[in-house]
């Protein structure tokens, strides 16, 4: 029973060298052996065998920073005149082509209506296809806090408290924090705290307690210090971290979800809308200074060793559509001078940690699913292979 693809250089996700004419048993959703072709056990010599020789299987990305709710073309301000109805055609869309583009698993970390929950029930349902799902439901800022149009504006501990059980209630697998400004909210100062250590401890306090993670958005190094002071889990963006927050990360095992593509808009593969443009306008010398900031943070923050996740933000702004965005992720991870196995490792592994899924997805070994990711070249060589897509398989099917 079951499938066998044969001859793929593997790329496993664990970082080591890829084996060259691989096999991978696949039976029912999970994978059943992995190794070379030569040491192919005898139960799956009987099994059909799929060459996939001449391509490179790695496992399925992972993006740990989307908003799958919004189109990331047109302004949020505009998807919220729009009937909700429209909101799930798409957002059903979005999800089919997320997963064709290789991702097979999503933490979306800002919702819209709850219609993400809807999405991952409708997904694991087999309705329609799509990544699998870790969600926030809506963010929680301040009153008047970043993206405070879409969030559920809360404030001081108890208010924070039941905010964040709300989500929860609502099929939140973790909770989302908005602890300084962003550059997606016009008028604010990305330096500014949001959220009191006070406030930030209620939500880890309740979200621990239920066994949910928590995720800040944070730019300013104020922010970042007040979650660590607060026992955030994860912070994204993670923009102006300086060396005692990093230190402070690593103490408290911390994880910094990067967010490039999102800082450093890829203007030149898609033709902007008027909207685009301007934003792209708007935002310039924020970009500008950001790309340059973010390199000194991957620099720091590998240093000290701070454990990596990434993502898209794809939907979070005007300018980050859902296109091939996690290879974009991973190509800014290059040009950030990590090597593409290294890349590869954050997307896959290190992202399956920040999902608290590394038991089922991340990598391609036995007894986890069967979410691969096959391209027609070899990603290692370059990076940009990875858009170079030959098959993506979620859960032993072929999408
Ligand atoms: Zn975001």
């Amino acid at each position: 029973m079951g499938y066998v693809l044969t001859g793929a250089t593997l790329i496993d996700g664990n970082g080591g060298e890829p084996i060259a004419n691989s096999a991978v048993y696949v039976k029912g959703e999970r994978i059943a052996w992995v190794g070379s072709a030569a040491d192919l056990p005898t139960e799956a010599q009987d099994a059909e065998q799929i060459d996939v020789s001449g391509t490179w299987l790695m496992p399925g990305l992972i993006d740990a920073h989307i908003h799958i709710c919004y189109n990331g073309s047109e302004s949020v301000f505009a998807l919220l005149e729009k009937h909700r109805d429209e909101l799930v055609l798409e957002a059903v869309d979005i999800c089919k082509r997320t997963l064709s583009h290789g991702v097979t698993a999503i933490r979306d970390v800002g919702g819209e209506q709850f219609i993400e929950m809807s999405l991952r029930n409708a997904i694991n349902r087999g309705f329609i296809e799509g990544p699998r799902m870790k969600l926030s439901g809506r963010v929680i800022s301040m009153t008047g806090g970043h993206a405070h149009f879409i969030a559920r504006e809360a404030d001081g501990p108890d208010e924070m408290r039941k905010a964040a059980r709300e989500q929860i209630k609502a099929g939140a697998d973790l909770v989302k924090l908005m602890a300084t400004g962003g550059t997606a909210t016009p008028g604010q100062d990305i330096h500014a705290s949001q959220l009191t250590v006070a406030e930030i401890s209620a939500v880890t306090e309740v979200a621990h307690m239920m066994g949910r993670k928590v995720a800040a958005h944070c730019h300013g190094t104020g922010g970042i210090r007040n979650c660590m002071l607060g026992g955030v889990d994860t912070i994204e963006h993670g923009t102006y971290l300086d060396d005692e927050t990093a230190d402070m990360m690593v103490e408290n095992g911390a994880a910094l979800v990067l967010t490039l593509g999102a800082g450093n808009p890829d203007l030149e593969s898609y033709p902007l809308s008027p909207v685009q443009q301007a934003d792209a306008e708007r935002r310039k010398p924020m970009i500008e200074q950001g790309v340059k900031q973010i390199r000194q943070t991957i620099a720091l923050a590998r240093a000290k060793g701070i454990f990596l996740g990434i993502g898209t933000d794809a939907g979070g702004n005007p300018l980050a559509p859902h296109n091939y965005s996690m290879a974009r992720e991973l190509e800014l991870l290059v040009d950030n001078d990590l090597t593409a196995l290294e890349a590869i490792s954050i997307g896959t592994r290190n992202n399956a940690e920040i999902l608290d899924m590394a038991d089922d997805i991340g990598t391609v070994e036995a007894g986890k699913y069967a979410d691969l990711l096959l391209t027609n070249a070899d990603p290692l060589v370059d990076i940009r292979n990875l858009r170079d897509i030959a098959a993506v398989v979620k859960g032993g099917k072929k999408v």
